[in-house]
């Protein structure tokens, strides 16, 4: 299938030929016409699935094919919410780049930087609003933005809205929102009280579901390294003596340990931040928009941390510590890889991690190779034994005590589907 089957206008078309997008990924295909036909959605994908021009695509063809807006009051026809302003700013960076042929305005609005700037281009006029719930609320309340005149409403992460708190706000939202509108439902799980907001928001919706994570992604190259855990990070140092490993995203499973990692590699001369959820906002995107542009070689990040962030070219991804849980595994070297770039996924294993390792490879039904005689190889530890202290399966249980991240999900990567 490709993007001509899907009945899309010429100037959408021509943004994503410029994007280099040639198929639509699976829950493309399959949202992208019910939101044409203008029928709800509830969405159980996420981040790296393309669920994002997902909904943004047909929005814009939507809103190209009705009669344009003059009165910039009345200008906010679509709202997008999202936990983070991480995926505020990508969501507002796709619709720059999928919109670039259509005439519509957008602004991204989130808290922790004053809200002038974003004030000022509501009163400008816009068409689209990408905003996080509480600057949001903060904005409605000050009665800067009105949501009288919203047609298309996007609640996006869900899930993540939850885990963060921020429910209570949403609802608060979705009350001033009109009844009349066509509504974009994503989550990535679909716990109790998230299908509860579901049922609230969605009038028949078409039910589209990536299916449960792959195996793993073919086209990585995957190695292990043993080593015990007081030698990893002189290992790591080692590692990154090697120019071409230009960028790496190194997971850890606790914040502490990803600030005092980052700290340690500082010391040793090689640039490196950490992110993590007790980063403020603008820490986190200040580090994130320095590894972006190559500014910062390593960003060292918890799995909740580095959820939803999408970076273009990742060659490397080194699991640090292993997790616990395997799809999290396959998630984490998902995000190199992509659009068809070779991606190399680095894993270290000491001896109370070798039982994770046995998980993931039951999981991906694969022997990760070993990468033996490195200058802190232990050679007891390919094959010693792994110390089952407990349940080898995998389950929400086996996460406590680590970070989060690693619960079962749904939707795998366009990717790892194509693979
Ligand atoms: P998302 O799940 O929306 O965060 O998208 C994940 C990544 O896939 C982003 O880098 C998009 O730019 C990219 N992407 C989305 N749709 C396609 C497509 N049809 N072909 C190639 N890349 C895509």
């Amino acid at each position: 299938m490709s993007f001509k089957n899907l009945q899309l206008i010429e100037p959408v078309l021509q943004a994503l030929s410029k994007e280099g997008y040639t198929h639509p990924t699976p829950v493309q295909e399959q949202s992208i016409p019910a939101i044409l036909q203008k029928r709800d959605l509830l969405g159980c994908a996420q981040t790296g699935t393309g669920k994002t021009a997902a909904f943004v695509i047909p929005i814009l063809q939507l809103m190209h094919q009705q009669p344009p807006v003059q009165d910039p009051r009345q200008s906010i026809r679509a709202l997008i919410l999202t936990p983070t302003r991480e995926l505020a700013i990508q969501i507002g960076e796709s619709i720059e780049a999928y919109g670039r042929f259509l005439p519509f305005r957008h602004r991204v609005i989130f808290g922790g930087v004053p809200q002038y700037s974003q004030v000022q281009a509501i009163r400008r006029g816009v068409d689209i609003i990408v905003a996080t719930p509480g600057r949001l609320l903060d904005l409605m309340q000050q009665r800067h933005i009105s949501l009288n005149h919203i047609q298309y409403f996007v609640l996006d992460e869900a899930d993540r809205m939850l885990d963060m708190g921020f429910v209570h706000d949403v609802k608060r939202i979705i009350a001033k929102l009109p009844a009349k509108r066509q509504t974009l439902f994503f989550s990535a799980t679909m716990p109790g009280e998230i299908k509860q907001l579901a049922d609230m928001l969605l009038t028949d919706p078409v039910k589209v579901e990536v299916t449960p994570a792959s195996p793993t992604v073919e086209i990585i190259d995957q190695s292990v390294y043993f080593v015990e855990r007081h030698n990893k990070q002189s290992l790591l140092i080692h590692l990154l003596q090697n120019k071409t490993i230009e960028t790496v995203l190194v997971f850890t499973q606790m914040k502490h340990a990803a600030d005092k990692l980052a700290r340690s590699l500082n010391k040793a001369g090689i640039h490196a931040e950490a992110i993590h959820g007790n980063k403020t906002q603008n820490a986190r995107q200040k580090a994130l928009d320095n590894f972006k542009s190559r500014r910062t070689r390593v960003l060292v990040a918890t799995d909740i941390a580095a959820r939803g962030i999408d970076i273009d070219e990742l060659t490397h991804v080194l699991n640090y510590e292993l997790p616990n849980v395997p799809e999290t595994y396959v998630h984490r070297i998902g995000r190199t890889g992509r659009a068809g770039a070779s991606g190399t996924a680095i894993s270290f294993c000491d001896w109370s991690e070798k039982i994770f390792l046995s998980d993931i490879q039951k999981m991906i039904k694969k022997t990760i190779p070993t990468v033996k005689g490195h200058p802190f190889d232990n050679p007891s530890l390919h094959s010693g034994p792994v110390v089952a202290d407990q349940p080898a399966v995998s389950g929400s249980f086996r996460n406590k005590g680590r970070s989060a991240g690693g619960g079962k999900r749904y939707g795998k990567t366009f990717m790892q589907r194509r693979a």
